[in-house]
């Protein structure tokens, strides 16, 4: 793990208060106006109100910044309780968190004290600004530069793919400070950038699914920057620190992955006991029971991989690998079971009267996010060889 991420802990009892709260809220004010909402992609101002009463914004902050300050493990069940009801809104505040932890972890005390209390409310949000037209994986090869000008920096350049890119206000910007540093990585730098004259949003990006939360094209022109806006006051550690919170990121990602697979197995459960064919509910033919149970223990390992990750992270243990299994297997379990739940639902799961047909939208994303599959893999495969080396 990066720099130390304050410890937190909480009672089972304060642990299921913060549950049922959020389970009330999901039912009161989510559930009934998701389909309508997602269809539309219509941004849930007013949901995104009930989150900030609720402390979401500031879930892992710690309580000294005004945060809720809770353990990783808890935050991953909220997570997941959030992405089985919509995993949309699981973004509006998950990116959001993750630039405030690259402040937590990296920021110098004033950047701290001046922001963090303002993130942890929920009144000024944002999230991450990595991604390029031109690189996402290869984050190294970002071209959007920021030059010394005085006591500011000047940016240009354009990010893409940004969520909460037209609602929230300010983002952890990946630049390169000196685009000739060899190593690449060197020369890149992150900072805290409010919007302003020379930062604006160029479009609004349609999206397969993960309706509602805004990804933006964000374009940079000559936009003046105050150098104390750099996070932790030192150029050339912007990589570091942008992928310090990757763990974090990952058991995120998980959670979500652990939502949607759940919310597909439930929705299949429930049908296939509705659904009747020659006498007798399809639950009780053998081919839709070894979909169920294969989606059911899909979900169960997802569960247990996230937790284990999300416990090594409360420990602060190194837990990238397993971070990385558990995002790896969990999104994986939300495509298979999004999937099967089509299947199980028949010509209704292909109707947007039904839920499955958004989980199967949305789990893809699952698998390109917060390093995609194919990195997981790469990265799994070296952490195997270093941790048993002959
Ligand atoms: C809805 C949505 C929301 C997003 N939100 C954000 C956000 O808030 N902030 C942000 O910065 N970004 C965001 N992203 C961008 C996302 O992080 C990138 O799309 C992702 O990192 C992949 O980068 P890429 O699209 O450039 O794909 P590429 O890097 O071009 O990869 C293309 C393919 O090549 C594979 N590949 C690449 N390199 C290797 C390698 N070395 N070995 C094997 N295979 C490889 C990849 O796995 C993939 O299959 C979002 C994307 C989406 C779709």
């Amino acid at each position: 793990m990066d720099s130390a991420f304050p410890k937190a802990t909480i009672t089972p009892e304060d642990e299921r208060q913060i549950m049922d709260a959020i389970e009330k809220f999901l039912a009161r004010d989510v559930r009934p106006y998701v389909m309508a909402l997602e269809h539309d992609d219509e941004y849930p101002a007013d949901i995104v109100e009930g989150m900030k009463e609720l402390g979401l914004f500031g879930a892992i902050i710690p309580a000294e910044y005004g945060g809720l300050g809770l353990p990783t493990t808890t935050y991953a069940k909220i997570v997941e309780l959030v992405s089985e009801t919509w995993m949309s809104l699981s973004g509006i505040f998950n990116s959001h968190l993750i630039m405030s932890s690259a402040v937590i972890r990296h920021g110098t005390e004033d950047q701290k004290r001046t922001w963090v209390p303002k993130f942890a409310t929920g009144e000024i949000r944002g999230g991450l600004a990595l991604t390029e037209p031109n690189c996402g994986t290869d984050l190294q090869a970002i071209r959007t530069t920021a030059k010394r000008d005085g006591d500011a920096y000047v940016v240009n350049g354009t990010k893409t793919w940004i969520s909460n890119g037209i609602h929230g206000t300010v983002f952890a910007l990946l630049v390169k400070t000196d685009p000739a540093a060899k190593p690449r990585h060197a020369g890149t730098s992150l900072f805290l950038a409010q919007k302003g004259p020379g930062f604006a949003v160029s479009r609004k990006l349609e999206k397969l699914g993960y309706k509602g939360i805004d990804s933006a094209e964000l374009v940079f022109d000559n936009y003046r920057i105050p150098a104390d806006r750099l996070i932790g006051g030192v150029e050339g550690l912007g990589l570091r620190h942008a992928l310090g919170g990757l763990e974090l990121g990952r058991i995120n990602v998980a959670a979500r992955g652990v939502g949607v697979a759940s919310a597909a197995l439930k929705e299949s459960v429930k049908y296939a006991q509705q659904r009747e064919t020659f006498g007798k509910p399809i639950a009780e033919h053998q081919s839709i029971q070894i979909k169920l149970a294969d989606m059911a223990t899909n979900v169960e390992a997802a569960r247990h991989l996230t937790r284990a990750a999300a416990e090594a992270f409360d420990r602060g243990d190194r837990c990238d690998m397993e971070a990385g299994m558990a995002k790896l297997f969990a999104t994986e379990a939300a495509v298979t079971n999004s999937m099967e739940a089509m299947r199980v639902h028949g010509g209704y799961g292909y109707s947007k009267e039904f839920p499955v047909e958004r989980f199967y939208r949305d789990a893809p994303l699952l698998v390109i996010g917060e390093g995609t599959n194919e990195l997981q893999r790469i990265l799994i495969a070296r952490q195997l060889v270093q941790r048993n080396p002959i």
